[in-house]
C-alpha cells in the first residue's frame, strides 16, 4: 500500500498542455477511479505516475517521497493496459516471469510468485499457453498477473475492460475488487464507463480538459455534483 499525492501537476505537448495543474490525494489502500471523456488526460496523468511521461510541472510523490526524476522500473507501481501489451512470443509462465527477472529475482522466488498469482487470478493450466492461445478475459488475467507478481504498492489500470464483452465485463469488476480487497494494495482505476466507477471505487475523480472538475465519493458526486458538467457526465448512460 502506498499514498500517492499528485500536486499543481502539468503536462504539456510541444504547444498543448493536456494537463492544467492537477492536484489529486489518493490515499493508503484506495480504490480511485479517474473519470471523464476521451482527450480530457485521463491515460496521461496515469503513465506520469507511472514514470512513463515527463513531467512539465509540479509534483508527484509516493509515501511523501518525490518520483519526479525516478524511472519507471524503479518505482513501485504496475500497470495494466486495455490492450493488456503481453508479448506474444511469450507464454503465460514467461509473461509473468520476465518482469521478475528483470529485476534479479532468483528462479525459485519467480516460481512461487507466478504459482501464487496464477492461484489468484485461475490461471494454473494456462500457464504454457501463448497469448493467442487465450480469450480476451484470459488475457486480461495475465495481464493482471504480471502487475500482482512484482507485489507493487500501487496499481494503476488504464480502461482494462473496455475491449470484452458485457458480461465478462461485469465479471472482471468483481474479481478487480477482489483483488482490492486481497492485496489491499492501492489502485488508480481509469475508466470512460461512469457506471463501472460508480459500482468499483472508493472515491470518483472528474475530469475534463485537463483539469479536476471533482473529487469526491459515487454518493457525493450522485447527490451533489459540483456543477452541470459532473451532473450530465455522472447520470449520463455509459
Ligand atoms: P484520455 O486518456 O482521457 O482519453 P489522453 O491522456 O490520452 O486522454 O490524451 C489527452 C490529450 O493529450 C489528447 O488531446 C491527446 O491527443 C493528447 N496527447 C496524448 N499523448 C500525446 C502525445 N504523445 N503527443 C501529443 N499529444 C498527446
Ligand atoms: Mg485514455
Amino acid at each position: 500500500m502506498a499514498n500517492v499525492s499528485v500536486s499543481k501537476l502539468v503536462k504539456a505537448f510541444g504547444t498543448a498542455t493536456v494537463l492544467k495543474g492537477i492536484d489529486i490525494d489518493v490515499r493508503d489502500g484506495e480504490f480511485l477511479s479517474l473519470v471523464g471523456p476521451s482527450g480530457c488526460g485521463k491515460s496521461t496523468l496515469l503513465r506520469m505516475i507511472a514514470g512513463l511521461e515527463q513531467i512539465s510541472g509540479g509534483e508527484i510523490a509516493i509515501e511523501g517521497k518525490v518520483v519526479n526524476n525516478l524511472a519507471a522500473k524503479d518505482r513501485d507501481i504496475a500497470m495494466v493496459f486495455q490492450n493488456y501489451a503481453l508479448y506474444p512470443h511469450m507464454t503465460v509462465r514467461e509473461n509473468m516471469s520476465f518482469a521478475l527477472e528483470m529485476r534479479g529475482q532468483s528462479k525459485s522466488d519467480m516460481g512461487k510468485s507466478i504459482a501464487a498469482a496464477a492461484g489468484v487470478l485461475g490461471l494454473d493450466s494456462l500457464l504454457d499457453r501463448y497469448p493467442r492461445q487465450l480469450s480476451g478475459g484470459q488475457q486480461q488475467r495475465v495481464a493482471m498477473g504480471r502487475a500482482i507478481v512484482r507485489n507493487p504498492k500501487v496499481f494503476l489500470f488504464d480502461e482494462p475492460l473496455s475491449n470484452l464483452d458485457a458480461k465478462l465485463r461485469v465479471q472482471m469488476r468483481a474479481e478487480i475488487k477482489d483483488l482490492h480487497a486481497r492485496l489491499k494494495a492501492t489502485m488508480i482505476y481509469v475508466t470512460h464507463d461512469q457506471l463501472e466507477a460508480m459500482t468499483m471505487a472508493d472515491r470518483i475523480v472528474v475530469m475534463r480538459n485537463g483539469v479536476v472538475e471533482q473529487i469526491g465519493s459515487p454518493l457525493e458526486l450522485y447527490d451533489r455534483p459540483a456543477n452541470a458538467f459532473v451532473g450530465s457526465f455522472i447520470g449520463s448512460p455509459s
